[in-house]
Parts: C-alpha cells; structure tokens; sequence
C-alpha cells in the first residue's frame, strides 16, 4: 500500500486522472448519504421505478419524501471535494468525473458539463416520461400542497418523474458509455465517497485498475474494494482534500 506522500507524488506528475465519486462527497454540504448510520437508507427503502410506474399511492410518496428534503437540497452549496476535483481540471489534470450522485454540486462548483458523467441522473431537473419535456423543480414542487396528486405534465398529460435514476430504471446508455471510456484511459482512478455496493457503478474502478490504473480510495468506512486498491484512506474527504490539495499544490 502506498503512502500518502508517494499518492500526492502521482497525482503530481499525472495528467490522466479519473475520480469518482458517491454520496459520501456531500455529507459534508448537508446531504445525507444512504448507507451511513442515520443516512436516508436507515429511513426509508427507496420506491422503485416500477412501483412508481405502477401506483399512484408509490408516486405520491415519492414526491413526499422528495417534499421532504427538496429544502436542504436547494440550499446545499459545494464543499471543498467539490472543489478539490474542480482544482484538478484547472490544473489540467482531470480526464473525467464520474459521479453517482444527484446532486449537481460539482456543476455547481465550477466544473464544466462536457468533464462530468451522471450515472444515475440529476435532481435539479424533472422530466415527463412521455413526452421528454423538462421542467423546473421550482414549478413543479409548488404544486404538492394539501392532499396533492402526482404531477401531470401540462403538455402531454405524463407522468412527471425526477430526472434520476431509481432502482429498477435502466442506466443511461451514453453515460454509461463515457465512464467506461474514461474508466480505460484513467492512469490514475481516484474513489471518494462511495460505499461501492451499487452496481453497475462500481465496476468501475475494477475495469480501470485492470487497465492499469492506480486505484486509490477515499472514504470514512471501509469498502469492499480496499484491499484491492493502491492507496487507502478512511476519513472524511474534507479533512483530507484541506491537506492533500496543499501536498500536491506545486504539482
Ligand atoms: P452510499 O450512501 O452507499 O455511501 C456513501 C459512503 O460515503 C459511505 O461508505 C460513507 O462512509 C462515506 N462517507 C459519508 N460521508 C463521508 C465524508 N464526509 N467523508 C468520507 N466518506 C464519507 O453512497 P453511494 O456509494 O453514492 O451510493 C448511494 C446511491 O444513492 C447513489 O447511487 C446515489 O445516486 C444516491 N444518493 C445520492 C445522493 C446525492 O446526490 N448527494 C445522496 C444520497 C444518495
């Protein structure tokens, strides 16, 4: 296993960096994660896509619990892992960040679209599913008041759905796609804040180290990937992107 310092010395002279993160990135902004202790998962099991497909009874609670959080949500603002990756690509030394967060703070910390893959979509948006018209959340979350039924799309009469993917939905082919081909490119795939127990995310981070990627891992509790990886660190991302963005800042 490396060594802090002998990391900060590859990310110094690489210049084909992959990072990829999870919920674990936005603890720290204010958004919980699922698998933590007192994360949404210790909460609530999520509603499907089918069943949200399948009753309005399902749609409605998953516009409550989205009710619920939509708040803290809009009020998050990036942290400074968000801005740790963004300082990667100022730098010229990002290839890509594949995230299965919803959140969009990294847009939101500066970070250009065409350097970001969304594997599991974005909550900032909602879509109708049959007609693909998108809609402001704003519009659409002051609509749920009182004993509210789902919303409509105005257009077409459609289901209206966050533009994120649930369980059950399938992957989005392009985004799936450009994190593989990053994935194969990367010299350097660095984890953060991913429990990595959902897949297909994270195969990711396998296929790249078997392109020969340096596998490093940053994360408060162990993942099942640790063992496999060149460079462990469990502990808030936080804490460590304030003195590791120092170690590498001559780089
Ligand atoms: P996860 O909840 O499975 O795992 C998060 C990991 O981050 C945990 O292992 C935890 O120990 C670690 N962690 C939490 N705070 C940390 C911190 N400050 N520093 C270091 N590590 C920290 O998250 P996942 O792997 O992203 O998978 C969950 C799924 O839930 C994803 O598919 C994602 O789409 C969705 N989700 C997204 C958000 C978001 O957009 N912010 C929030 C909750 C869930």
């Amino acid at each position: 296993m490396m060594t802090v310092e002998e990391f900060a010395a590859k990310i110094r002279e690489s210049n084909e960096i992959v990072i990829f993160t999870g919920a674990g990135i936005s603890t720290e902004s204010g958004i919980p994660d699922f698998r933590s202790p007192g994360g949404l998962w210790s909460r609530y099991r999520p509603v499907t896509f089918q069943e949200f497909m399948g009753s309005e009874a399902a749609r409605i609670e998953a516009w409550k619990r989205r009710l619920e959080t939509y708040e803290a949500h809009k009020n998050a603002r990036p942290n400074i892992g968000h801005y740790f990756v963004q300082s990667l690509d100022q730098k010229g030394k990002l290839i890509g960040l594949i995230t299965q967060n919803v959140d969009g703070l990294h847009s939101e910390a500066g970070l250009e679209d065409n350097k970001i893959v969304e594997l599991h979509g974005n909550n900032r948006r909602i879509v109708c599913l049959q007609c693909d018209k998108f809609f402001e959340p704003e519009e659409v979350i002051k609509r749920l008041v009182g004993d509210f039924s789902s919303p409509k799309c105005d257009a077409c009469g459609g289901i209206l759905k966050s533009a994120t993917v649930s369980f059950g939905q399938a992957m989005p082919q392009a985004a799936m796609q450009q994190a593989q081909e990053w994935s194969e490119l990367a010299a350097v795939f660095m984890v953060m804040g991913s429990s990595l127990q959902v897949q297909p995310a994270a195969s990711f981070p396998v296929f790249a180290k078997r392109n020969g990627a340096l596998l490093a891992i940053i994360n408060r509790e162990p993942t099942p990937l640790d063992e496999y990886a060149d460079f462990v660190h469990h502990g808030a991302i936080g804490e460590f992107c304030g003195r590791f963005g120092e170690m590498i800042a001559d780089g």
